[in-house]
């Protein structure tokens, strides 16, 4: 975890989850996300501190526990004005909501429950209905709306740097994901787009680098998930009499040289193709349909 400078007054701290940091003023400065635990932001708080940067105020981008898992840790060391989107605030205060929808409203069972499904409960300030202006004391910073890889992901820009979140991943990340983690695959491209033309300088991914021409890896992450959706079709339309959805994750896995080691695991590429699927159902491209008594995906050409 090492902080680094962007431009004046706004850093990030880099990490396998990168957390920004934005000094406002002598007294006021604020964390963008938190991490994935305990550790990393006391190793923040202790780096903040030796180089009496202020700390008042918290923005969380969405509710994947590797980015707010830090935070109650933090709530319970000092106070910290705590903002989050709508939506994802619910689940920030009730956590146990990302294991339950990604085992389909199942109460999870404890080996369902790790860390990186759920985080601790924390408390959210101010809730975000939706991006514009947010104001900081004297200051005032901007937000967007980046929803496709969470329900309602927001980024913030200051000073014309971009924090995208998990808007768009790190080249080195992406490929190493093989499938990124999604839930609606026509706003993921959306927000893609939407980075290309925002007036920003540079840019912090939630995992990878900063980059000043951070334009060809949103290309590169455009293509990935082009691909993807290339790839899914192609196996749905091989398959006469359709597929279930867990083994076209199977297939998609497997051909993309994916090893999956756990249900949880399973679980997040099951969603994810899933939200590949749903562009494709809006599309008119495949259809999901019930074949005797079997849940399966078939391609809508025949
Ligand atoms: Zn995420």
């Amino acid at each position: 975890m090492e902080l680094h400078l962007i431009t004046s007054n706004v850093y990030y701290f880099q990490g396998s989850v990168n957390i920004g940091y934005v000094k406002f003023s002598e007294r006021e400065g604020m964390l963008i996300d938190a991490g994935l635990e305990e550790q990393a932001m006391k190793k923040v708080l202790k780096i903040l501190k030796s180089k009496e940067l202020p700390l008042t105020h918290l923005f969380i981008t969405h509710a994947h526990a590797d980015h707010y898992g830090g935070a109650e840790y933090l709530q319970g060391q000092q106070k910290v004005y705590t903002i989050a989107p709508k939506f994802e605030a619910a689940i920030l205060q009730e956590p146990m909501l990302e294991p339950l929808y990604l085992f389909h409203g199942v109460n999870p069972i404890p080996e369902w429950r790790n860390k990186f499904l759920e985080g601790k409960p924390i408390k959210v300030d101010v809730i975000l209905e939706e991006a514009g202006e947010v104001k900081v004391g004297e200051s005032r910073f901007q937000t967007v709306d980046l929803p496709g890889h969470s329900y309602h992901q927001i980024g913030v820009i200051v000073k014309d740097i971009l924090f995208a979140a998990d808007g768009y991943f790190g080249v080195e990340v992406l490929h190493k994901h093989g499938i990124p983690f999604i839930v609606d695959a026509k706003q993921t491209i959306e927000s893609l787009e939407k980075i290309k033309k925002l007036p920003c300088i540079g840019a912090v991914p939630g995992h990878g680098s900063y980059e000043e021409d951070f334009h060809p890896t949103i290309e590169e992450n455009i293509q990935v998930h082009h691909q993807i959706e290339k790839l899914l079709y192609s196996l749905v339309d091989q398959e006469k009499d359709g597929i279930s959805i867990e083994q076209l994750v199977t297939l998609a896995c497997t051909e993309k040289g994916i090893t999956i080691r756990s249900v949880p695991s399973f679980m997040l590429f099951r969603t994810a193709v899933t939200a590949y699927l749903t562009k494709l159902i809006q599309e008119g491209r495949v259809e999901l349909i019930v074949r005797s008594n079997q849940l399966v995906v078939a391609s809508s050409s025949e």
